[in-house]
This record gives structure tokens, sequence and C-alpha cells, in this order.
């Protein structure tokens, strides 16, 4: 029989009760150091106390009154993103793959209204992961969550990780764009070379393509810059974001050029819950402790820690470990044993990780994760490998 909740998830037999910072209390009694955030969500840990009184002053403020008003926390907050990154506009959504879906559309929209409706086809990238709406899992290309679907959703073109000459092959009178995750997330924490992502801003510019980033992962501070392009010191058309943006409050946007955005004109786009009060408290929240002089280098700093330490386990172990990557604290731990069965034992240690593509096991910690919580990690890591050399 079917069980009450669609079995499309596979669970792990754990809930939580209570959270602090970065520890999660389970109903098996233990305490867990999150290294999860909910997949990249819960930027700055659990019950936050300036995120926990931002929702309660929202709470008592109207919830919801749609887009047909104006709304003055949307605004700000819309102001605030637009002022600290490359963009001129943004559209407020609920989910990665609702702002990706507004970013395709805005790239077609943009060719359309420029004369050239033939231009809707978008580039991406082998391993990428962007949602799993049917455009989405079309663009991502991974057989995986296509299956069964029906008919791929036409306009996504692949090409292989970080391989220039076979990017510009792919063009055509039809391409509109190129969508790509700075750091890949899901596909295994791949960070592409700031090289690589300079020469496809070269490359949108010569073939007047736009440039979508999907930074639903890698920004918000996850990388130690707000946002992962800022690394390559090159800016996109058109930008993705949710997970962190509202800290574990459900909330994505669309963020653009002017250029980029002069097709979205009135009605031709919306959304119900969109940028609702609630969400853009606490994207507004967030957004205050990530622009608090010293955050930032604070997240560079903790990643370099935990990098240096996981490095040297690494170097330790080379039968259990192969390899550490990513940008900031999006970490991966690439393994040599199965990473599925070294994110259980890590779990058994105390330490939540969520496992990616290309046998990696992500680390993604509150970005206020301190120097205590790191080497509770780090041995918890080095624990893992050494009762696996015991039990071989
Ligand atoms: C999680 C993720 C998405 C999809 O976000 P949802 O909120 O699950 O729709 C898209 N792109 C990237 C890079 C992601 O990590």
């Amino acid at each position: 029989m079917i069980p009450s909740l669609l079995p499309v998830f596979s669970r792990i037999n754990l809930s939580f009760e209570k959270g602090e910072g970065a520890y999660l209390f389970g109903s098996d009694g233990r305490r867990y150091l999150d290294f999860a955030s909910g997949i990249a969500v819960t930027a700055l840990g659990h019950a936050h106390p300036h995120l926990v009184a931002a929702l309660k002053a929202a709470a008592e403020k109207p919830w919801h009154v749609s887009n047909l008003y104006e709304i003055p926390e949307q605004t700000r907050l819309a102001d605030r993103l637009v002022a600290n990154s490359f963009a001129d506009t943004t559209f407020f959504c609920n989910s990665g793959a609702e702002a990706l879906e507004c970013g395709i559309k805005m790239i077609r929209k943009y060719h359309a209204a420029h004369g050239h409706p033939e231009k809707y086809r978008m580039i991406s990238i082998q391993g990428a992961f962007h949602g799993r709406t049917l455009a989405t899992i079309a663009a991502g290309g991974q057989e995986k969550y296509l299956a069964g679907f029906g008919p791929k959703v036409d306009g996504f073109d692949q090409v292989a990780f970080g391989n220039l000459n076979e990017l510009r092959a792919a063009i055509t009178p039809q391409t509109a764009g190129i969508m790509i995750e700075p750091v890949q997330g899901e596909g295994g924490v791949r960070p592409n070379a700031p090289e690589y992502l300079q020469a496809l801003r070269q490359v949108c510019d010569e073939f007047g393509l736009l440039l979508l980033f999907d930074e639903v992962q890698c920004g918000m501070g996850r990388s130690g810059k707000l946002f992962a392009y800022e690394w390559a010191n090159v800016a996109p058309d058109v930008m993705a974001l949710a997970k962190g943006l509202g800290g574990g409050f459900p909330v994505g946007a669309c963020l653009a050029t002017e250029r980029a955005a002069s097709g979205m004109t009135a009605g031709v786009h919306g959304t119900t819950f969109g940028g609702n009060p609630l969400a853009m408290a606490m994207g507004n929240a967030v957004l205050d402790v990530l622009l608090e002089p010293g955050f930032l280098p604070h997240v560079v700093a903790a990643a370099e820690k935990l990098r240096k330490g996981l490095v040297k386990i690494v170097a330790e172990n080379p039968a259990v470990y192969a390899e550490v990557r990513g940008e900031g604290l999006l970490m991966g731990l690439r393994c040599v044993a199965p990473n599925g069965e070294v994110q259980t034992r890590l779990r058994e240690q105390g330490l939540l990780t969520v496992a990616a593509g290309d046998n990696v096991v992500r680390l993604l910690p509150p970005l206020t994760i301190g120097d205590a919580e790191i080497q509770e990690a780090l041995a918890a890591v080095k624990a893992v490998a050494s009762a696996w050399v015991v039990q071989a």
C-alpha cells in the first residue's frame, strides 16, 4: 500500500525536535553536527536569534497580500540584492527551479522581443542540476530524472563540463543563451575555472547570447563571496538564487540586468506566493547578517581551516578518501569508498552530510561555523577513515 507521503524520497529514519546553531537534536536522543544544512539552505544555522525575531515580527503583520499590491519588504530586498550584485532587477519566487524557469523564459523573451524568436535554445553543462520541473530536468539533462516523463522539453543542448571547444561548436543560430552553475553542486561539487567562466562571458558577447548563472546552491555567501561569480570576476546577465536566500524559509529569486529583462513586461510572467511579506522578511534578515562587515571573510577563513584539515585526512587515508574540492563552505569530499556508506558512517559519528554525484560527500555547514565545530567535524571524518581501515 502506498504511504500517505508520496514515496519519492528514500528517507533516513530520523527526525529532529530542536535545532540550535550548527546542531540538530534527533528523535533518537542524539545531538548531530549539521553539515547538511537542509541541502545548503539553513545558511545561518538553526534558530538564529536575528531570524527568529524577524519571523516573529513578520507573523504579526499581513502574511500575504499577493503581487496585486505593493510589498515594501519585497522592494527593499530587491533594492539590496541589486545594490550588491551585477543585477538591475529581481523577480521573487518560491524555489530554485522556479527561479531558473523565470531565467529561461526571460532569455527566450529577450530574443523574441528583439526580433529573434528563433533563438530559444539554451546550452547547459553535463552533470548540471537545475531542479525538477519539466524544463529544468531537460536543462539538467540527467537521464535518471528524465526517464518516464515523456518527451524531454525541447530547447536544451548539453556540452561537457569545462570544455570550451565543444561549447563553441554547439552554438547555432537558434542558441539563446548559456546556463551554468559556477560551482556544480549536486553533480559533485565541481568548481569551474575562473578562466572558463570568463571565456563563457566572451563567447556570449561574441554571439549575442545571454549568460545565466545558477547560484541556487553556491550563492548567498556559501562560496565566501556573496555570489560565487565574484571569484571569477565575471558577471552574468541573469542569475537564479534560492536555497540559502531565506535561511530556511522557502524563497527564490531571478536577478537580471535591465537589458536581459527588457522583454519582461506586465503580465508576461507571474506568481501567487512569490515575494510574499513573510519570505521577504526572512530574505532581508539573512542579508542583514551576510552583509555585516567581517561575515564573508569569516566564511573564507572557516572554509580554509576545514579544507586544510580535510586535505590532511585525505592524504593520510587514500583508501577511503580521494580529494577535497569546492569553493568556500560548499565543500566536497570525493571518496574512494562508496559515498553513501561514508555518509552513513559520518552520521553514526554524529556528523550530517549530503551525498552528491561523482562519489562525493558534500560538507555544507552553516556559514556561522566556529573553530570547535570544524574540529569536531574533522574528528568525525577521521574516525570514519580509521574504522574503515581496521575493518578492511
Ligand atoms: C537545489 C538546486 C536547484 C533546484 O532548487 P529547488 O528549490 O529544489 O527547486 C537548482 N539549481 C541548483 C544549482 C540547485 O542546487
